[in-house]
């Protein structure tokens, strides 16, 4: 059976309307979800709501300088990032690749030429995403309760502090880097095979579930979604 997919999440960072519209308008229609940016600074605050599955980032955007945005997205990213670049200037392709970036189009491109290269990224990143990208994000609230990621301390509404064991910190990390999205056993187990998996990524979200609501059977905040995974229904706000 196969399990039903939340669409994955595509930035689209490009400050020419035309080109982004075009970019998110072939991405919609191959069934992505899209988020449009037209700024590095707004990219950034983006990435610390929420981590796609994959960035789309033209390289010459007005405020910021694309190597400078790729040398801040260096070994942070978790996603799959594919840069657009109107210079046809080999050095900035391998500069590119060297700071991280998954592959290349250079302008103008074809649509199908972007959809293919966007797939072929996706498939190395089955979705598995790591905590808030922005090391200096310390404390995620939600529903009243706070984590910080750095001492896996979790407060309740009531002020109780906890330390959850690593495996529990990682996957609630995964979670709140999520809110509000169906997250696959696959995804929460950070892309491995998970036929053998399977049974232990629900022991540890029913210990985590455990930890946070009064009736595990009737979660609220992890919610169980038929056939397709898990789900954090908060709104998580990082500081
Ligand atoms: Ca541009």
């Amino acid at each position: 059976m196969q399990p039903t997919r939340t669409p994955e999440l595509i930035y689209v960072v490009e400050d020419e309307p035309a080109i982004a519209r075009l970019i998110a308008d072939t991405l919609e229609k191959f069934g992505y979800r899209t988020e449009l940016f037209r700024t590095a600074e707004a990219f950034f605050n983006g990435l610390r709501q929420q981590v796609p599955e994959l960035v789309i980032l033209d390289l010459g955007l007005p405020d910021m300088d694309g190597m400078a945005v790729l040398q801040q997205l260096r070994g942070k990213h978790s996603c799959g990032l594919l840069i657009v670049t109107g210079r046809s200037d080999v050095y900035d392709r391998v500069m590119g690749l060297e700071l991280g970036a998954d592959d290349y189009v250079v302008k103008p491109f074809e649509p199908r030429e972007l959809i293919a290269r966007a797939r072929s990224i996706l498939r190395r990143y089955p979705g598995v995403v790591a905590p808030a990208a922005d090391p200096t994000l310390r404390v995620a609230e939600f529903a009243g309760w706070r984590f910080e990621p750095g001492s896996n301390t979790l407060t309740s509404p009531g002020g109780q502090q906890d330390t959850l064991s690593t495996a529990e910190a990682q996957l609630l990390s995964v979670l709140l880097a999520h809110p509000n999205h169906i997250l696959t056993r696959e995804q929460l187990l950070g892309g491995r095979d998970v036929s053998a998996l399977d049974r232990s990524i629900d022991l540890r979200i029913s210990r985590l579930r455990r930890r946070f609501e009064e009736n595990p059977q009737h979660a609220r905040l992890i919610k169980t979604v038929y056939g397709a995974g898990y789900l954090l229904a908060a709104t998580v706000t990082w500081s």
